[in-house]
């Protein structure tokens, strides 16, 4: 089944749906607009399913569900470490493309040695794009997967670990894939050149990732700074069971509290606009760690990340600031 560019195995889509009698499907923004098309091919093969219209924004993305026997997710591959209820089948949706396309990133490489990154739905290619790197003469390097990715190099907008493993035996990295969501992510965390190929418009981004990430350093800086002047903490934990950070919520009201701030905790799945009008003065996610970074600008209060809290109360130097992941 062809769904915008991706494709999606139906065989494994009916051979999943037909595990439970009582099926929901549950898409990720970019694939919703699909759920009517997918409903209809289930239902002429026989299977009734709900379309589970939360959001869905990874494999995190999940809570505990009653009157459903299986969720098929769409486009997103699983989580191993986690354990849904009920279980999840999640069917990758894929890009196809040549590979030689990436030719044209190899002159902004720095260095002889690349680390390689990806993303679903272009990492079934990676290997390939690294054997075409190697034979242009250059090392390349693709680091292990991490318990919460289900593929090696694959990297997620909160785990950049499988490219940190590698990046002290790399001079620069490749990303393929769309977007500057994950490349972003992947230069704070290891402050190495990083080259875009993307599959999908075939272009190659190189310098604009690093100017990027600096401008949204300084921004967050901005924010920090602006963040003395907050009394009054809201530090919220989601029930999204890929997302929750309990005991980090816990540690951090004990430090602002430890730092004469008042702190309680917000439960709160969906982060939105009605943080704007509780009598907090500042926030902290604990849950997906670019909800504090991207969506800034929807809120009129402050929002941090955990890294950021404790460089507002000295407990980390400025010029440790990291990315904050969930690993
Ligand atoms: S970046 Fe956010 S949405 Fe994406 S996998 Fe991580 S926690 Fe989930």
């Amino acid at each position: 089944m062809k769904l915008k560019y991706y494709e999606v195995d139906e065989k494994e889509l009916l051979q999943e749906a037909k595990k439970g009698k009582r099926i929901a499907i549950k898409l990720p923004n970019g694939l919703s607009c699909y759920a009517c098309k997918i409903l209809s091919f289930l239902k002429n093969n026989g299977i009734d399913a709900i379309f589970l219209a939360e959001s869905c924004y990874g494999a995190c993305d999940f809570i505990f569900y009653d009157d459903i026997d299986r969720i098929i997710c769409i486009g997103e591959a699983e989580m191993p470490y986690l354990c849904y209820k009920p279980p999840v089948s999640f069917i990758e949706a894929k890009y196809d493309f040549d590979v030689k396309f990436i030719e044209e990133a190899l002159p902004f490489i720095e260095g002889r040695k690349v680390g390689v990154a990806s993303i679903t739905p272009f990492i079934h290619k990676i290997e390939e794009c690294k054997k075409f790197i190697e034979e242009k003469g250059y090392k390349a390097f693709i680091g292990d997967k991490s318990r919460r990715t289900a593929y090696n190099g694959q990297i997620l907008g909160c785990d950049i670990s499988s490219a940190t493993s590698i990046a002290n035996n790399v001079d620069s990295f490749l990303f393929i894939g769309d977007g500057f969501f994950h490349p972003l992510a992947l230069y704070i965390a290891v402050r190495k050149p990083v080259i875009v190929a993307n599959p999908i418009e075939k272009k190659i981004y190189s310098k604009e990732i690093e100017e990027m990430a600096e401008k949204m350093i300084k921004k967050r800086y901005a924010h920090i700074a602006k963040a003395t002047e907050c009394e009054k903490f809201g530090i919220i934990v989601t029930k999204k069971i890929g997302q929750r950070r309990l005991q980090l919520a816990n540690r951090l009201k004990k430090m602002l509290e430890r730092h004469q701030k008042e702190a309680f905790l917000i439960f709160m799945n969906d982060i939105n606009e009605a943080i704007n009008y509780f009598d907090f003065d500042c926030y902290v996610s604990t849950a997906c760690p670019r909800v504090a970074i991207d969506d800034a600008d929807r809120y009129e209060k402050l929002i941090l990340t955990p890294i950021e809290i404790e460089i507002l109360l000295g407990e980390r130097k400025w010029e440790n600031y990291g990315f904050d992941q969930i690993l």
